[in-house]
């Protein structure tokens, strides 16, 4: 049968989701204007996403 042998503590279970929350958010600068932005995604104030005009953003008036 697939259980847990033991039953976990409440102190380990409270450890363990504090961990999760621990994790720092992954951010990179983007190259092009220096904006913070998550990796792998189109920068959303420039449009660049690997040198490249991915997106056209509109400027605003
Ligand atoms: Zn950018």
């Amino acid at each position: 049968m697939a259980n847990p042998k033991k039953k976990m503590s409440r102190c380990r279970t409270h450890r363990r989701r504090s961990l999760w929350k621990m994790s720092p958010p992954s951010v990179i600068r983007c190259p092009q204007c220096h904006e913070w932005t998550l990796p792998h995604r189109v920068c959303p104030s420039c449009g660049y996403y690997d040198g490249e005009v991915v997106l056209t953003i509109k400027e605003e008036k």
